[in-house]
């Protein structure tokens, strides 16, 4: 497991009439390279066989135009990747293919339990000896491919052996499939193209590749795409738990999540944030660029006007920082400087999404303060991190979360703020408009809807989580 928070990784696939898949897959994973920037792959179908291109780095540097000349065919998916507990190495890259170039799978989210998915496999004698989740997903439905099966009733199968957080995009030489959990713990979308079809880990790369977005994958719901067109199967009954922090911190601004715009809910995690904690102060400033439409939201109900204090470097990406201690600490200096100008002599309110370690907090708060800030305020719009995550982002160990070990004041300490206050749980419900059932908020509850098996053991749950 990593060390650190990770983002979740991105899925893409497409078909269309003669589709150059391969061109509309690359431009839809570099939308979506917020979700991962470890590696990247496509692999594509011209109806006969299989191609695949991929390897480690940002979407830029992984193709070029004799790459994406090599996928051949109308259908092809796309993965980019950010380890989580499969480790970084380059054979995690994603789409994983099948030797004998029948079967290509990307997946997105992690699968806390494999026992049931390794004891099948070991059982019908396939070795699985060193594969990681999205390996044993991979291994069994190509196992059910082999025995004769369709597409369909190959995944129908290996369904319901899965047990966690999975979507995932499916190619054969002449179908593609879409898969998600029946909690939908990460997002996944439908779009339309041309006559053709389009899924999207989140909709702004259908906004890039001019797609329209229909609507969301269902959880539990099994779509496949194909010459005759759209099937889609409800493999199990849904229940929708859209990982919260997708709204927090990990979509993109201008993606649809449970149809509504990320960037509106954002700010309003912001406005809840300023009704709740107000503070007497000159100048708002966010925590680029995620806390940016809640630093939005807390100065139009603060009245506290909104500036850019701190300048971000757009082009450090985590492919370049070790994630060892004093490397982190580098990465925060060279991504964030301040602008005095904004600064000095100000009472500051920083607004930033959530603290995980503290690591940034304590270095930002250092930062403002070294630009001449008279006060510090960090507001956060989110409630205190408390809970690893199992569902694919791989947070810390418990113990690296800092809101698991120590209060609110105590944090504020450490981090050297004037004050510091977060945004409640029920704030940050209130402010997605949307029902408090639709979310898995494990990461600020420590309610996982998904079993998490011996994980469990390994937390401790605070009772005095309240919901306020
Ligand atoms: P920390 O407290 O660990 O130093 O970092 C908190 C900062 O990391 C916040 O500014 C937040 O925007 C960002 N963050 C929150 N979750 C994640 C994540 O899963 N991955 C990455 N790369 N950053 C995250
Ligand atoms: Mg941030």
């Amino acid at each position: 497991m990593k060390d650190r928070p990770v983002e979740k990784c991105a899925v893409f696939g497409v078909y269309g009439k003669n589709f150059e898949a391969a061109r509309i897959a690359y431009f839809g994973l570099f939308a979506l390279q917020h979700r991962g920037q470890e590696s990247s792959g496509i692999a594509t179908s011209d109806g006969k066989t299989l191609s695949v291109h991929k390897s480690e780095g940002l979407v830029t540097q992984v193709y070029n135009e004799a790459s994406l000349n090599s996928l051949k065919g109308a259908f092809a998916i796309g993965h980019n990747r950010y380890s989580t507990s499969g480790g970084s190495t380059p054979r995690h890259v994603q789409p994983i293919v099948s030797k004998d170039k029948s079967l290509a799978l990307a997946h997105n989210g992690n699968l806390p339990q494999t026992t049931k998915l390794e004891q099948f496999l070991l059982s019908k004698k396939v070795s699985i000896e060193g594969l990681n989740d999205s390996e044993l997903i991979h291994a069994i439905i190509h196992y059910f491919l082999k025995q004769g099966c369709s597409l369909e009733d190959a995944l129908k199968l290996s369904y319901p052996r899965f047990s966690g957080a999975f979507c995932l995009v499916i190619l054969t030489k002449d179908k593609l499939a879409a898969v998600r959990d029946s909690f939908g713990i990460r997002p996944l979308s439908l779009g339309k193209l041309n006559g053709g079809y389009v899924i999207a880990s989140e909709t702004c790369a259908f906004d890039i590749i001019g797609a329209k977005f229909l609507r969301d994958v269902k959880p539990g719901e099994m779509v496949v795409i194909d010459k005759k067109g759209l099937s889609s199967y409800q493999l199990e009954e849904g229940n929708q738990k859209l990982d919260i922090f997708e709204i927090v911190y990990f979509a993109r601004p201008d993606s649809l999540l449970l149809g509504k715009k990320v960037n509106e809910m954002r700010r309003m995690l912001g406005i809840n944030l300023a009704k709740q904690h107000p503070v007497k102060a000159d100048v708002v400033i966010p925590v680029p660029d995620s806390a940016i439409p809640a630093a939005l939201g807390f100065s139009q109900q603060s009245g506290i006007p909104f500036d850019h204090g701190l300048i971000k470097n757009r082009y450090i990406h985590r492919t370049f920082i070790r994630p060892d201690q004093h490397q982190r600490e580098m990465g925060v200096q060279m991504k964030l400087n301040p602008l005095p100008e904004v600064i000095k002599d100000k009472r500051v309110v920083v607004i930033d999404d959530s603290i995980v370690r503290g690591t940034t907090q304590v270095k930002i708060v250092k930062l403002i303060r070294s630009a001449g800030a008279k006060e510090v305020h960090v507001r956060i719009s989110s409630p205190p991190n408390k809970y690893p995550d199992f569902y694919g982002i791989d947070t810390p160990n418990q113990k690296d979360l800092i809101a698991s070990r120590m209060s609110v004041e105590g944090i504020r300490k450490h981090i050297g703020a004037d004050s510091l206050q977060y945004l409640s749980y029920k704030g940050m419900i209130d402010a997605t408009g949307l029902p408090e059932e639709l979310f898995c908020t494990a990461c600020f509850s420590g309610i996982y809807p998904i079993d998490i098996g011996t994980h469990k053991q390994k937390i401790n749950f605070q009772p005095q989580f309240q919901l306020i």
